[in-house]
């Protein structure tokens, strides 16, 4: 048991006190866990693009003063009552979304939405108590989905952290725990392209290039990148990426482009933007009779898909998926093995790295469209 235990703990945190404007770190008292939590010191987090959009929250509904961030590795420090499965030490990663192992979702083999510990980006409190584990002052500071790693220390549901091989290196794995699975997951579980088919690719930050990567994995053939920003295609050569598509290129729509470059359409299409126009392109440019989009960005509340039902019954197949339709603590473990193993690397997804105090030139270089991914050092 470390000293800390049944303690409130003192640290330092990365504050959103309101949209849009720089973070400020702030020294905050982080209250111990409670029943099925856990309190875990987080070593290294990094910024993905769903972090980005409820700080700016002009796209969406958020709250504040909040602590965000989600990507992460850390150490559990301690456990609250019921906790049984994880001890002081275990290494972890948080997940923004949870499995309780006993709801219909958890016990579904095709589901990760357990209805417990889904995604929830509107509470900012503990499911227990409904109370923040944060505060300054005796004031609360609000959660971000469950997770908020922006924090030397954090609080989280012990639904919502998958216990990873020790051995493994935290600098690196963090990066698995949010955006690396998703998209991974969402080309290997839920597109599920054949060896040799054409797969489309949308948005080739670091979420659309783990689809790449997941595609490259299932032995497609060509694989076409598209995005609104030409500087992301020398990079995405390095995940597989064959050949590219600027949409403002043509002054046609995207969809037409593909089907010209495709014979009819491509077999499998995932979409890592977050943009509903593109959403809808990547559900058109799919082969019909057997074609399979795969939406993944998240996108603006009051954004509407529109499409022509024709679309859809000549035979073209739409999901949708979070976390890549992994379940984060029974899944996980074994993404977490496939970069022990040399299956998956994750370097290349990491352009850049700042101490925790510099934390907001992360959130500039995802602004300015710049690089993948950007570790936050925490010590
Ligand atoms: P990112 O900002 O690094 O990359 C997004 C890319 O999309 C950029 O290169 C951008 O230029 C491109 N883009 C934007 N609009 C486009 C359009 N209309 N056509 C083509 N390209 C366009 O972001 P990221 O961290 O890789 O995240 C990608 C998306 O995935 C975000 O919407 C994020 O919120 C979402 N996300 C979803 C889940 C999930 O579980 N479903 C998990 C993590 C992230
Ligand atoms: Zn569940």
């Amino acid at each position: 048991m470390s000293s800390t235990t049944g303690q409130v703990i003192r640290c330092k945190a990365a504050v959103a006190w309101e949209a849009g404007r720089p973070l400020v770190i702030e020294e905050v008292e982080v209250a111990p866990p409670q029943k099925m939590e856990v309190r875990l010191k987080i070593l290294f987090t990094s910024l993905c693009h769903t972090d980005l959009y409820f700080w700016e929250a002009k796209a969406q509904n958020s709250v504040f003063p909040r602590i965000l961030g989600h990507e992460a590795a850390g150490i559990v420090e301690s456990v609250g009552e019921g906790v049984t499965e994880l001890a002081p030490g275990d290494h972890v990663l948080p997940v923004f979304t949870g499995e309780c192992k006993q709801c219909a979702h958890c016990k579904s083999e095709e589901s990760n939405m357990c209805t417990l510990l889904r995604i929830n980006t509107e509470r900012g409190v503990m499911l227990n108590d409904e109370q923040s584990r944060f505060s300054i002052n005796g004031k609360p500071i609000y959660h971000f989905v469950g997770t908020s790693t922006f924090s030397e220390y954090t609080v989280v549901h012990v639904g919502c952290l998958a216990k990873i091989n020790p051995l493994a290196p935290l600098d690196k794995v963090c990066i698995l725990s949010c955006g690396i699975s998703t998209g991974l997951g969402a080309t290997l579980n839920v597109a599920k392209p054949t060896k040799g088919s054409s797969v489309a690719v949308f948005g080739l930050g670091a979420v659309g290039l783990a689809a790449a990567e997941g595609a490259r994995l299932a032995g497609a053939s060509r694989i076409i990148g598209v995005d609104l920003n030409s500087s992301r295609f020398e990079e995405a050569k390095k995940f597989g990426v064959s050949e590219f598509v600027n949409p403002k290129d043509y002054n046609k729509p995207v969809q037409e482009v593909i089907a010209e470059m495709t014979d009819g359409g491509v077999d499998r299409s995932v979409e890592c933007t977050g943009n509903i126009n593109a959403m809808i392109s990547a559900f058109e440019c799919v082969h019909d009779g057997w074609g399979v989009a795969v939406l993944v960005g998240v996108p603006h509340k009051d954004a509407v898909f529109k499409t022509h039902p024709m679309n859809v019954l000549n035979e073209r197949t739409l999901k949708g998926t979070f976390f890549g339709n992994y379940k984060p603590r029974s899944d996980l473990p074994s993404v977490v093995e496939m970069y022990m193993n040399k299956e998956l690397q994750l370097e290349k997804f990491i352009t850049h790295e700042v101490p925790f105090a510099e934390i907001n030139k992360a959130f500039d270089l995802m602004l300015k469209g710049e690089g993948l991914r950007c570790i936050i050092r925490m010590d």
